[in-house]
């Protein structure tokens, strides 16, 4: 578990951007990085194993208790059929995940918004009924693109009244250069389990070495589907926002 720094402003926003898939399976280190609005990036590599990226005395950055989290899609460069089969995907994956983590994730339409640091700094209080976009783009359009991975998930962090931080926004990019390498539908390689690992960085949860868990750092290592860890890290979550 790492501390965060905390800025000099009272409201600040803190970005966390994990890294996402690695491509090559052998690829072992995890690199992450984290800035502060207003200040120069901290950049750091994550130990493997971590808990959580954010957290301070108060616990792990979480989405508000039992909140209700809109997800905008940005098909890019796919084909209407591509895109129809990539969104009837985010769908599944919205619903799997809202009937285990205490949230309620929902589709809200397509958008064509390109998550990058710009954007994160006035996202959630410019589209609060989308704070999160899942956009598929090419690696140069972003500068949360992460150049050895098939995709990249995170969010955006903010200290509340109480001092306690809490994700405010958040964004999957599923990289247009590697987004073949994934097949359709669900299991092992599939755009169902790359949405649900980035997703669960979008909730805060971080890689794990556990091969049952969908947070493998590399796809290739895990079954494609959410594993007791996973659950487990949810339900942690959960209860440090709700208690
Ligand atoms: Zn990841």
């Amino acid at each position: 578990m790492r501390k965060l720094y905390r800025s000099s402003g009272f409201w600040s926003l803190l970005l966390f951007s994990l890294a996402g898939l690695l491509l090559h399976p052998l690829w072992a280190p995890l690199s992450s990085t984290l800035s502060l609005s207003g200040s120069s990036p901290v950049g750091f590599t994550s130990p493997e194993g971590v808990s959580y990226l954010a957290s301070n005395s108060s616990g792990p950055a979480a989405w508000e208790c039992g909140a209700k989290i809109g997800v905008g899609f940005n098909p890019g460069p796919l084909s209407g059929s591509a895109a129809t089969l990539l969104r009837n995907d985010l769908h599944s994956v919205l619903a799997e995940l809202s009937s285990v983590s205490g949230l309620t994730l929902a589709f809200v339409g397509d958008t064509d918004e390109v998550p990058d640091s710009r954007w994160s700094k006035e996202w959630a209080a410019r589209a609060p009924g989308m704070p999160v976009v899942v956009a598929v783009i090419p690696k140069s359009a972003s500068d949360l693109a992460i150049v050895d991975a098939a995709a990249s998930g995170g969010g955006f962090v903010k200290s509340d009244f109480f001092g306690r931080l809490r994700v405010s926004s958040g964004f999957v990019l599923l990289h247009a250069e590697n987004f073949h390498d994934y097949r359709p539908g669900s299991g092992f390689m599939s755009h169902q389990a790359l949405l649900l690992h980035e997703l669960m960085h979008v909730l805060n949860v971080a890689h794990s070495e556990d091969p049952t868990s969908i947070m493998t750092p590399s796809l290739a290592d895990s079954y494609g589907r959410l594993g007791s860890s996973d659950l487990a890290a949810l339900d942690s979550l959960s209860t440090s926002a709700c208690s």
